[in-house]
């Protein structure tokens, strides 16, 4: 962990605000029947949400998700460690993307392989 302490706040700040506008967002959306806890309590799978509703959740989850990662990367001070490749991920990195879990060069693989030949082909293969 190379951050220092007022990084780590800054970082831990950002997740903050993060936090409360996912949390604001699924309020709107859910006002009863979401229950935001940290373990995998899915309750909405039998409901009848429209693929709209749905599609919403399930995009605030994944982001809920990659934050309650993300703080809990931070409480262990490896938030600056790539969860790939274990290199340090630029603070500015972090500050630009709290939730980054992932240097620029693993976040680019993957986006390689998510987008298929859409960037530019790697030398690897
Ligand atoms: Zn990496």
């Amino acid at each position: 962990m190379s951050l220092n302490s007022a990084q780590q706040n800054s970082l831990k700040e950002k997740l903050d605000g993060l936090k409360q506008s996912i949390q604001e967002e699924l309020r709107q959306h859910n006002p009863e029947s979401l229950q935001i806890q940290s373990g995998e309590g899915d309750r909405l799978t039998n409901d009848a949400l429209n693929a709209d509703e749905m599609a919403q959740y399930l995009h605030h989850h994944a982001e809920w998700q990659a934050l309650q990662r993300a703080q809990a990367r931070l409480n262990e001070n490896v938030a600056d460690i790539c969860s790939e490749c274990g290199s340090a991920i630029p603070f500015a990195r972090l500050e630009a993307e709290p939730t980054a879990e992932r240097c620029i060069d693993c976040q680019s693989k993957l986006e390689a392989n998510d987008h298929r030949l859409h960037l530019h082909p790697h030398s690897s293969m």
